[in-house]
């Protein structure tokens, strides 16, 4: 097969993101996003990286995702790159929620996207979106593989004990509820990733993954399969992210409704929209949490320990469900850029064999890189997430085997 490049589409309700990559050496060819799909002032940013020119901007309605993927096709021309350039070999979907039925990346046809449509009701915010992004692109080129890769995939080796929520075993099954998790492409690039830098094989290592970006989720990996999650039968479970709570007691949702009167729809908007670190005090940015802090903010200082406490609660967890634990991998925006994040997730837990060396820790890196001193037990490391490249690999993978 001649064709090598993958577009890679992450459809939001209200946006889409791309990238095209050559799979002979990985490379991006072009990155991309457009925003505001639906109102007047929609964008779309393109940067070639192949070749000269910068990013090119352009600003004016977009009404749809038909429009938005049209305008997306005809930037990628304009550098010879079209949607009908023989040289694509596949369109790679990011599709959030596969449910219990897809636990590999899957070819899409009709079945597929039923089955996808099925699952709405436990993904009602991003399941429609990624499938009016699958149907356009299907319609644009309808003789091209397109391959669904799922967030959900990667923790569906979860046993019934780390998945199944202990409540009435009927209603858990006549709803679908029941933890999922989410980011899993992720915790499946950064967990390979991390054994790779240790030279070992997948199989070989347990790793905890803690995922940090503005959303936030850790996991167990043992021997390369995910063993347990943070994130549940939504991504409000867990820890404390930028704008969701993360765990919390159930009973303050009752207790708003009845005490607050709050209706489903605001509770909803409260924890996911409004609460973790800008509930708690304003900002969702580390960066800018940071610098409150270092000006002495106390509101600010109580948010970072809350997100640190619960951060350890998790390590602490995940080290028991995995017995050992060979390496704690930092990932995503937070965990790639965040030293003070790293520093006092790990802070004081040398009887678990666990420590940052401060000066590796300091350093500024896009590689994946140890921060853990010399000869440490157990290995602690950055290691950047890239979810494109891994949807582009699975992909390539899947199509150019058929
Ligand atoms: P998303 O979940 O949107 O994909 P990212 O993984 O890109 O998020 O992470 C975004 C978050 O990363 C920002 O909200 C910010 O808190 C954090 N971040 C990015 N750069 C830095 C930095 N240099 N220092 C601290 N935090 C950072």
């Amino acid at each position: 097969m001649t064709s090598t490049r993958v577009l890679v589409l992450n459809s939001g309700s209200s946006s889409v993101k791309y990238q095209l990559l050559d799979m002979r050496d990985n490379s991006r060819l072009a990155v991309g996003l457009v925003e505001r799909i639906g109102e007047e002032t929609s964008r779309l940013k393109h940067t070639p990286l192949h070749g000269g020119g910068g990013t090119r901007e352009s600003n004016g309605p977009i009404p749809d995702h038909e429009a938005a993927l049209k305008a997306v096709s005809a930037e990628l021309a304009k550098d010879g790159l079209g949607l009908d350039s023989p040289e694509l070999a596949a369109i790679g979907h990011r599709v959030v929620h596969g449910g219990r039925t897809f636990t590999e990346p899957t070819v899409i046809d009709e079945a597929v996207l039923a089955e996808i449509e099925r699952l709405i009701p436990v993904a009602p915010l991003h399941n429609p979106a990624n499938l009016t992004g699958i149907r356009t692109a299907r319609a644009l080129r309808p003789d091209l593989p397109q391959v669904a890769v799922f967030d959900t995939a990667f923790h569906t080796t979860m046993p019934e004990s780390a998945a199944r929520y202990a409540i009435d075993v009927q209603t858990a099954d006549e709803y679908r509820i029941r933890r999922y998790g989410f980011h899993g492409t992720s915790h499946a690039f950064v967990s390979r990733a991390t054994a790779e830098l240790l030279g070992r094989a997948p199989e070989d290592v347990n790793v905890i993954v803690l995922h940090l970006g503005n959303g936030a989720s850790a996991s167990a990996v043992e021997k390369g399969r995910c063993v347990d999650t943070s994130m549940g039968l939504t991504p409000l479970e867990g820890l404390v992210m930028g704008t969701r709570s993360g765990d919390l007691d159930p009973a303050v949702i009752f207790h708003l409704a009845r005490v607050g009167g709050l209706s489903t729809d605001e509770i909803d908007t409260l924890l996911n929209k409004r609460s973790g670190l800008i509930g708690l005090c304003g900002d969702n940015d580390m960066r800018e949490i940071r610098r409150r802090v270092d000006e002495g903010d106390e509101r600010a200082q109580l948010a970072f320990d809350i997100y640190i406490h619960r951060l350890r609660k998790y390590i602490g967890a995940y080290y028991a469900v995995l017995g050992r634990v060979d390496a704690v991998a930092f990932t995503a925006g937070v965990g790639e850029n965040a030293a003070p994040v790293r520093e006092a997730a790990i802070a004081g837990l040398q009887e678990l064999g666990l420590a940052v060396d401060a000066g590796l820790n300091a350093v500024r890196s896009d590689e994946p890189r140890l921060i853990s001193p010399a000869g440490a037990r157990v290995a602690v490391a950055v290691v950047p997430t890239d979810e494109e490249l891994e949807i582009a690999t699975q992909t390539y993978a899947l199509v150019a085997r058929k």
